[in-house]
């Protein structure tokens, strides 16, 4: 067995060991956190140390219909400072995703009710920037969650290490969040709100004030189509009404300022969006 098959093996051990054990006790969660419920013993690499990124709390959902998969799930999400949510069913996600906003889904193929595939397709058509990692048992679910492109962002074949499962998420959310410093980077496009700079790749781009708020705005709502009228009270005056021709002006200078490819696309009779794939 190589190393990493190894401390793959050991980490499923550890799962399933988690999994028979019990009662839950609380813990003290990361300095300042309020305590989560779980067996310090399970706590063990990455999933000890602090995630290296300011974590707002971010919200997850855990669709799952197995509880010896879904439990030890949701615990060691809680434990990163996540607030996470379960559902067992399609339907109940669906639900529960159109009633209150969720950062990630961690979403198993294999539901009881709607087909994990088409939970997949329908979240993503409505929420284009939520993270999306699938769980599935069976290559041949991977290759239909592949082959019919349903959108999502990663995924994890059972059975999967919680360590990497966690370390995924991670990676997920990084990609959606603001870094360090409100920084924020989709499709090789880096904005640095807090310096006022941005960069393409390795070349910074040279934007006016105006330019700067109009991509941070796009950027951060990057897959989604953000309305002319609320670009304009955003970026120009809070009591703004009328012309948008300014922001065409600018949204001109700005995709030659970002060269190609094209990340910028214009939605009819809406807005704009930034292509975040
Ligand atoms: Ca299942």
């Amino acid at each position: 067995m190589t190393p990493t098959a190894a401390s793959a093996a050991a980490e499923i051990f550890r799962v399933v060991e988690v999994m028979h054990s019990g009662f839950p006790t609380a813990v003290q969660g990361p300095v300042g956190e309020t305590p989560r419920f779980g067996k310090p013993r399970e706590f063990s690499g990455s999933a000890r140390r602090r995630a290296p990124y300011p974590l707002d709390v971010a919200r997850l959902l855990v669709i799952e219909d197995d509880a010896a998969i879904s439990e030890p799930l949701v615990r060691a999400l809680a434990r990163e400072g996540h607030d996470v949510a379960h559902v067992d069913t399609g339907r109940a996600a669906l639900e529960r995703i159109a009633a209150a906003p969720v950062e990630l889904v961690v979403l198993d193929i294999g539901l009881p009710d709607v087909d994990g595939v088409e939970v997949c397709r329908r979240v993503r058509a409505e929420h284009p920037s939520l993270g999306i990692l699938i769980l599935t048992a069976r290559s041949s679910e991977l290759d239909e969650v592949l082959g019919l492109d349903a959108g999502a962002d990663d995924y994890l074949t059972k059975p999967f290490s919680l360590s990497v499962l966690v370390a995924r998420v991670r990676a997920l959310l990084r990609r959606a969040a603001p870094g360090p410093d409100g920084e924020r980077e989709v499709a090789g496009v880096r904005v640095d709100p807090g310096a006022r700079r941005a960069w393409r790749g390795d070349r910074e781009l040279e934007l006016s004030p105006k330019e700067f708020d109009v991509l941070a705005l796009l950027i951060a709502r990057a897959g989604e189509a953000v309305p002319r009228d609320e670009i304009m009270t955003t970026v120009w005056d809070e009591n703004w009404w009328g012309s948008t021709k300014t922001l065409d002006t600018h949204v001109g200078w700005l995709r030659r300022k970002l060269g190609d490819p094209a990340v910028l696309t214009t939605v009819r009779g809406v807005g704009f969006r930034f292509e975040s794939e």
